[in-house]
């Protein structure tokens, strides 16, 4: 991996996936975690269909958002097309019924809509490094911030602990009737690098894709030492014959197990992980998603020199809302990329493709 330094922007998933590469590889360029808060995602694929039998083209999309248990498209003619999140849920991605974070609880700062209104962020700050940023942005008027009120905070809260109850109830189901849900075991952490020594390519296939737990985070491709593994449209694949030796893709995939030194098991019963302060946000002179906060916080990351450029996730030219994972070290390419597609994306997949 590359000398530069970088800040994310991502998933729950894909944040812990960063904390893994963190741990497990030498040189990981992600300097600056923004975790998304997230309920679910959803297979493009599926997606598109969804959205042609409700009669929408994804072409003539112009904002996809979920509010008031609804996935919501608003047409370019300014109309908008509401399909009850009970139906949409047939697209969801199967891995995320047994996802435990919401709020991303290993990013420096946290970003989602819900808890604060319209317009606005709500943000969790967790390290001191997040902190910096949050403060060097609003000094710079690049944020704004407000206490986020108590009935905020109260939602915010309720629906993290909801989304972790039902996904723990779906582990303990999934576990009862097949196989442990890998990511979520319980075993010490030498215990667990000793058993995988030997594991490769084939176990990560076997543990993890094959079983549809693959997150599609590009985490496996990223920290490949032989660049040997690639990801065409749905999972990654392996060219060729792996060394002795290595088994990095298995340790830095998110779904074969994430220490409890990592992501504590006891965060099941905590809906947040631990946190410094929440706050409502918006950045005045972006649109974003929600209150633009954290296209802002990027930008100004990128602008200050606290980092050489940022990894978002744009979309790409050719299928409309298909995301497509960006590393952008021009603030204007931070800012293009603004707003949530709502699939799936192999974001880590940058850090290769920095390199060719
Ligand atoms: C799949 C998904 C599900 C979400 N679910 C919830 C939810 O249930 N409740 C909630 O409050 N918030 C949810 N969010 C977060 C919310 O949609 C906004 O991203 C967040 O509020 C930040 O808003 P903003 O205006 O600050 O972001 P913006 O300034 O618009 O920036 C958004 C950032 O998100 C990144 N991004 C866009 N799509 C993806 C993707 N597919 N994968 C990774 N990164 C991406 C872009 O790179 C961009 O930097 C979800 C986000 C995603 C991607
Ligand atoms: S596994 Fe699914 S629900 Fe969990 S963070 Fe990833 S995309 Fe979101
Ligand atoms: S060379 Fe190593 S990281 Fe690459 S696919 Fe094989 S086991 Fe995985
Ligand atoms: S197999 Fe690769 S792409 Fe899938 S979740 Fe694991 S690291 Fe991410």
């Amino acid at each position: 991996m590359s000398k530069s330094r970088y800040a994310m922007a991502g998933t729950p998933c894909q944040i812990t996936a960063a904390a893994l590469m963190e741990n497990y590889t030498e040189e990981f360029p992600v300097e600056i975690k923004i975790g998304l808060f997230c309920m679910e995602n959803f297979s493009y694929t599926y997606l598109s269909q969804l959205a042609m039998e409700e009669g929408v083209d994804l072409a003539d999309v112009s904002e996809c958002r979920i509010e008031k248990g609804k996935l919501w498209f608003r047409l370019n003619d300014g109309s908008t097309v509401a399909v009850p999140l009970e139906r949409a849920r047939s697209a969801m991605r199967k891995s995320c019924a047994v996802c435990m974070d919401f709020a991303s609880e290993q990013s420096d700062i946290s970003v989602g809509s819900v808890g604060s209104p319209e317009g606005w962020s709500t943000i969790i700050i967790r390290t001191d490094k997040g902190l910096e940023l949050v403060e060097k942005a609003r000094k710079a008027g690049y944020i704004e911030t407000e206490p986020i009120k108590d009935s905020g905070l109260r939602l915010l809260e309720k629906l993290a602990a909801g989304k972790k109850e039902e996904n723990l109830e779906e582990i303990k189901m999934r576990e009862s009737v097949a196989r442990p849900v890998m990511y979520w075991r319980v075993m010490p952490d030498d215990e667990y690098t000793e058993e995988v020594k030997d594991y490769q390519f084939d176990d990560l296939r076997s543990d993890v894709i094959d079983v549809g737990a693959c997150v599609l985070c590009g985490a496996c491709l990223a920290s490949c030492p032989e660049d040997m593994i690639g990801i065409e449209d749905r999972k990654p694949e392996v060219r060729g014959e792996c060394p002795p030796g290595c088994n990095i893709c298995y340790l830095a995939c998110p779904r074969t197990y994430v220490p409890d030194s990592i992501v504590s098991r006891e965060s099941a019963s905590e809906p947040l992980g631990e946190y410094m302060e929440v706050l409502s946000a918006r950045a005045p002179m972006f649109r974003g998603q929600d209150g633009g906060v954290a296209t802002a916080l990027l930008a100004f990351a990128v602008k200050e020199g606290m980092v050489d450029g940022a990894i978002v996730v744009d979309k790409e030219a050719e299928r409309p809302w298909k995301p497509v994972p960006k590393l952008a070290e021009d603030p204007e390419d931070i800012v293009g990329a603004a707003g949530t597609k709502y699939s799936a994306c192999p974001i880590f997949r940058v850090l290769k493709e920095e390199g060719d």
